[in-house]
């Protein structure tokens, strides 16, 4: 094992933890790898800009992030330096830095399409990429399979997925803040501080102590809220149906319009024929790639559903929407049939729900709290703010999207 602090801790300006600080070496080096440079040019909200048009942030700073809150648990949680190994502390570094490494350009679009999942090129991309997986192993030979295990949660050693990725973890603390501060809405707001120092170790989990639950309410509540005013914005989500569709009409277009495809967006072709995906060739995907692919397919005459799609996409002339009702959709089907709509690629459903806290999921993932006689209970028992949304049915919104028709 070869674990190697810098000579001088470094450290990288950050509009949300004001600081991100590094202490490790593969930690520094990591961040120089071309596989996690690429996360610059990813937004961390897909398409949301397109309505809160501060959202201009990247995966590169969303991973600093979960990587710097993480670094924060570790030294300023009561206990959890003591609790860790060295080794271990860098397993959670890395896999909190790594986290999202294999997101690619409008991820949930894209992989509804593709059925590549982010979560599996992370891995991937974790155990073969070319510049990471050679850092990781200077350290030790088992510290990229150990990453992976953390990420993926198989690890034995479930606190470290727990501080990574749970119902209270370094991914969701980050991301809230950050796409709060982007978007400029003020609800993901919430007291970062007052959980960090209310955070205990119980029976080797992380629980939080009964004068943190006030902060850990806001917590829970800033993210249902931000679900609603931001991650599902019917406008955002408009832009994700428009996404989707032209990544099925590329798909589906292939076998008849290879040529279309090839000199267009050459670099989808092995996402939508039968050829293997290529680490290379998913390396290569990037919010920049896309975005020429969508300029160039909106200059051919070839295939004018592609055309019209792009230019939609790039000159922000996105879909309506209503909420769904008995009749709506067939009524719909009609009238864009007549105007010689394609409906497949021009109206579509979609459904959502959002669970603010699920006080059922197992060890590890739920929220508890340390009570003063020393007991230990689940959040939803203790909270009546959290027994209330989570007893509550879940809210769902169900919309149908089309192009406005008036204008034919
Ligand atoms: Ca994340």
């Amino acid at each position: 094992m070869n674990i190697r602090k810098l000579d001088e801790q470094k450290v990288l300006r950050d509009p949300v933890h004001e600081y991100v600080r590094i202490e490790y070496e593969v930690i520094w080096k990591l961040l120089d790898t071309p596989e996690f440079q690429r996360l610059r040019r990813i937004h961390q909200l897909g398409a949301a800009y397109m309505v809160y048009h501060g959202a201009e942030h990247s995966r590169f700073s969303h991973s600093v992030g979960v990587y710097e809150v993480t670094r924060r648990m570790i030294n300023e949680i009561k206990e959890l330096k003591e609790h860790l190994s060295e080794y271990e502390q860098v397993v959670a570094l890395c896999a909190a830095l790594l986290h999202d490494i294999g997101h690619g350009p409008f991820s949930h679009a894209f992989e509804s399409v593709t059925q590549i999942s982010h979560e599996t090129m992370t891995i991937r991309i974790i155990m073969n990429g070319p510049g990471i997986r050679k850092l990781l192993d200077e350290v030790s030979p088992d510290l990229a399979a150990d990453v992976c295990a953390v990420i993926d949660h198989t690890h034995p050693r479930t606190i470290l997925s727990q501080m990574i990725s749970s119902q209270i973890d370094a991914d969701r603390m980050d991301y809230l803040l950050r796409d709060a501060y982007f978007t400029g809405v003020s609800y993901g707001a919430y007291d970062i501080e007052r959980i960090l120092r209310t955070f205990r170790i119980e029976d080797s989990q992380l629980v939080i102590k009964y004068s943190g639950m006030n902060a850990v309410e806001d917590y829970i509540m800033a993210r249902y809220q931000m679900y609603w005013q931001v991650y599902y914005h019917p406008t955002s989500r408009a832009y994700e149906i428009m996404l989707f569709n032209i990544f099925k009409r590329i798909k589906d277009v292939y076998s008849e319009k290879a040529q279309l495809i090839q000199k267009n967006a050459l670099f989808l072709v092995p996402f939508v024929s039968q050829s293997e995906v290529s680490l290379e060739d998913y390396l290569f995907l990037d919010d920049n790639s896309m975005i020429h692919a969508f300029k160039k397919l909106g200059l051919q005459e070839e295939d004018l559903i592609l055309k019209d799609l792009s230019n939609r996409l790039l000159n922000r002339d996105i879909f309506k929407f209503v909420d769904n009702g008995s009749e709506l959709y067939s009524e719909k089907v009609k009238e864009l049939r007549e105007l010689n709509y394609d409906i497949d690629y021009y109206l579509a459903e979609d459904s959502l729900t959002q669970e603010p806290y699920l006080p059922y999921r197992t060890k590890g993932q739920q929220i508890m709290i340390l009570m003063s006689d020393g007991s230990v209970k689940e959040l939803s028992e203790v909270s009546s703010i959290v027994s209330a949304i989570a007893g509550s049915q879940a809210r769902r919104d169900s919309k149908l999207f089309f192009p406005k028709t008036e204008e034919l």
